[in-house]
């Protein structure tokens, strides 16, 4: 098991919870922005946010976000480890330091040191962008990923700071997945996963949840930012599915629905969509499992395993709570007839 770390006051690792966090996406000059940004990444689950670095004046951006938001903030920050200073001193949670582009051994030291004083931890962040060579095969990739992130480590240890989450990201999965199993082999730091660059929306989704979702089955991994061609807060949105979907946390009640074929004789898809924007902003409870089933063939059976369902027929649908029918609805009813069930599930017994 990984050691526990705090950023502010979200602990990561041990018998935790996989912490979910979210990344500023808004260049810092629209501040309006990026506070909008900060409070719909906060309400969609983010348990921490970070934010690029990248000037002086980005330093201030932890003042300012912490009048909107009550989750840690952290500073992302490359290049110039006086950025890293600066943004300790203004007050930002957590740092993330790139070893590929602060490597200078006294620059280290100093950020250990005044992280130290500050009593904030490090990411140590690897990914396999910063590499100026190419790989021929991911093993390589990871093995040079891990080689450098334990020479970064010394740097660390031989200061006794110890305060470090380390994550190591590659572009594609198996280096991803094979260099966070061989890190987690011999180092107990909390790994932050996700799989980077990963390309368009859809094949962004596969491979963070293939990689993600592989180390996380495993055993490996306290801490995850899915990274998307896609805005913020559906990032948070994936990491919460991929987590729901391992039964490792539990966001909101779980929709089941068929893929649809040409036995349906109603627009399930629609049926699904309008049913999950229902659920959104109501509290109910997040253990429940909903099934919405096109037709008779599979319908039934996953109504019965579910603790509501609704099966489609040609032109009326049978709404069970396990094996007993409750009742009889259409197309037009069904959204509002399935939330009525959901509630009178939820009302107090006795
Ligand atoms: S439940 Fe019926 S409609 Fe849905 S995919 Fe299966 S056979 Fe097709």
């Amino acid at each position: 098991m990984s050691r526990v770390v705090k950023i502010g006051n979200l602990k990561v690792g041990g018998n935790n919870p996989v912490r979910i966090k979210g990344m500023i996406k808004t260049p810092s000059a629209h501040i309006k922005k990026v506070i909008a940004e900060a409070r719909k990444l906060e309400k969609e689950g983010a348990e921490a946010i970070r934010v690029a670095v990248r000037e002086d004046k980005d330093t201030k951006l932890a003042a300012v976000l912490k009048k909107h938001i009550d989750v840690p903030i952290v500073a992302d920050v490359h290049f110039h480890y006086k950025l890293a200073l600066g943004a300790i001193k203004e007050g930002f949670d957590g740092i993330r330091l790139n070893p590929l582009n602060i490597s200078d051994e006294s620059q280290v030291r100093k950020i250990a040191r005044l992280a130290r004083s500050f009593n904030i931890p490090i990411r140590v962040g690897i990914n396999s962008g910063g590499f100026k060579k190419e790989f021929t095969h991911s093993k390589a990739l990871a093995s040079d990923m891990v080689k450098r992130v334990q020479r970064y480590l010394k740097i660390f240890q031989t200061e006794g700071f110890f305060d470090i989450m380390v994550s190591l990201k590659g572009a594609d999965v198996l280096s991803t997945v094979i260099a966070n199993e061989s890190f987690s082999k011999k180092f107990d730091y909390p790994l932050h996963l996700g799989v980077t660059a990963s390309g368009p929306f859809l094949e962004g989704v596969v491979k963070s949840s293939i990689g993600i979702g592989n180390l996380l089955s495993g055993g490996v991994g306290s801490v995850l930012r899915v990274s998307l061609a896609a805005p913020s807060f559906l990032e948070v949105r994936v990491a919460k599915y991929i987590l729901q979907a391992l039964n490792l946390r539990r966001f909101e009640p779980e929709v089941i629905c068929c893929p649809t074929c040409s036995r349906c004789q109603v627009n399930l898809i629609n049926i699904v969509d309008r049913f999950k924007k229902e659920l959104e902003g109501r509290d109910f409870d997040k253990s429940l499992r909903i099934a919405i089933m096109g037709c008779v063939v599979n319908g039934p059976g996953e109504a019965y395993q579910a603790d509501i369902g609704v099966a489609f027929g040609e032109k009326k649908a049978a709404i069970f709570k396990k094996d007993k029918i409750l009742g009889w609805t259409d197309e037009k009813r069904v959204i509002a007839d399935l939330i009525k069930e959901v509630e009178k599930q939820e009302a107090p017994t006795g």
